[in-house]
């Protein structure tokens, strides 16, 4: 167990279960390659987790009784994401810090994000977000355009609220 975990901090991938959607987000915006199907029975979920070598993360306790699936996950205790973010932070020592950084992943699609010119960018946010940033970067998959705005400042609000940022 000792020696996955310090593999998992060293280049953590995850797997996150059908019920843990936000925690998904969250890690993916941090930086964290993080699998997340809202569909997927138990057996694709196992066959990835392994064939994906990815950490579970799973509030489903029978899921968590594999055999397969010993030393390969994190049973998340709470429903809420702060208690979330912070068991993840305490057992598998996870850096939760976004520091001055722009969202990394995207969101939505787990793919990392392509910074983009802000004359490029500028076509397609509000003028005002064209006005107020420098910094925009893009999704390759979806095209969704991110930059330091609202959604970050909430979630180092959060994170300062951890005590992480
Ligand atoms: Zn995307």
């Amino acid at each position: 167990m000792e020696s996955l975990n310090a593999q998992i901090v060293s280049s953590p991938t995850f797997f996150a279960d059908a019920m843990l959607g936000r925690l998904a987000r969250w890690l993916r915006m941090l930086g964290y390659d993080t699998a997340y199907e809202k569909v997927i029975s138990d057996e694709a979920l196992t066959a990835r987790v392994l064939t994906e070598h990815r950490w579970l993360l799973t509030r489903d306790g029978y899921l968590a009784q594999r055999k397969v699936l010993r030393n390969r996950h994190t049973l998340i205790v709470s429903d809420h994401l702060q208690d979330q973010l912070r068991q993840l932070r305490s057992e598998l020592h996870l850096e939760l810090d976004l520091g001055d950084r722009t969202a990394s992943r995207c969101a939505e699609c787990n793919v990392l994000l392509r910074p983009i010119p802000h004359a490029e960018a500028a076509h397609a946010v509000p003028a005002y977000v064209a006005s107020q940033h420098g910094t925009f970067a893009h999704c390759p998959r979806c095209e969704r355009i991110y930059w330091p705005g609202t959604h970050c400042i909430y979630m180092r609000a959060l994170l300062q609220e951890l005590g992480v940022s």
